[in-house]
């Protein structure tokens, strides 16, 4: 069988070469990592379920006119994407404080904020993904000002949605992390959400018990990760038909 060229490999993704030009297969590992990849283990059926998630959000917000590089899941653990140039920015929305910006303001955690607030990460890994200023952004051309004022309506947008669906199923969202990517058509582009939306890059906790449903499961030892995806994906009505890290318990089927 003919190797597919493999573009780039990341900590929890690798994206193929597709089979058309502009797309990309989007392949989910089981790979978790931490503190910039400090902590690392495998867990089992992760990146089977983040790919549902990934999918679910992504058509929803594609429903509401979100512009998404989503095209179509390939199979338990692929999908079909535009590919887009990406701005190297991790965009943040949160909704109550927690994570870094529990610790660097001395909040409570789940301290709810007055409104939503988006901030950006310069994306470098070797400088560990710093917190920079809007001006920044600008200054330093990852985005221009017409481009920075889209992605923050896009953020608002996104957060709107997926506070919705997870206040529908009895979660809380806490805050998320994004990725926005330019898809060229000749001098022009458009910015949509792509990378991936899951419970590896929002924190999500039940509403009524507070519990995690989050990668913090796993950054913060709190017991199994999958079983916690599994309940998002189990909620919204994704689960997979087979998930097999517990073969001993019976699986919902929709
Ligand atoms: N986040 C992410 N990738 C990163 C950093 C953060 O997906 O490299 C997500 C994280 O899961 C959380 C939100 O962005 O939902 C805010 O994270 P925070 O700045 O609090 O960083 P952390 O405490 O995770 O280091």
């Amino acid at each position: 069988m003919a190797r597919r060229k493999k573009i780039y490999e990341g900590k929890a993704k690798v994206l193929y070469e597709g089979p058309e030009p502009g797309t990309l297969v989007q392949y989910f590992k089981d790979d978790a990592t931490a503190g910039n990849g400090a902590k690392k283990a495998t867990i089992d059926g992760k990146g089977v379920l983040n790919n549902r998630l990934s999918e679910f959000f992504m058509t929803g917000l594609q429903g509401i006119g979100v512009p998404t590089h989503f095209i179509k899941r390939l199979n338990m653990r692929e999908q079909l994407i535009r590919q887009v140039e990406i701005i190297p920015l991790e965009v943040i929305v949160r909704n109550y404080a927690a994570g870094s910006m529990a610790k660097r303001l001395g909040m409570e955690e789940g301290t709810q904020l007055p409104r939503p607030i988006v901030e950006f990460s310069y994306k470098n890994d070797a400088l560990g993904d710093p917190l920079v200023p809007e001006e920044y952004v600008v200054t330093f051309g990852w985005a221009s000002q017409q481009d920075l004022d889209d992605i923050v309506s896009i953020a608002l947008r996104v957060n709107d949605f997926m506070s919705g669906v997870m206040h529908g199923v009895g979660i809380r969202l806490i805050d998320f992390k994004i990725e926005i990517g330019r898809i060229w058509d000749n001098d022009y582009h458009r910015l949509v959400v792509a990378d991936e939306i899951s419970p590896d890059s929002c924190r999500l906790w039940d509403i009524e018990t507070g519990q995690k449903l989050d990668k913090d499961v796993f950054r913060r030892d709190l017991g199994s990760l999958t079983d916690a995806y599994t309940e998002v994906a189990r909620r919204l009505g994704v689960l997979p038909s087979n998930v097999t890290h517990r073969p001993n318990k019976p699986t919902l089927i929709n």
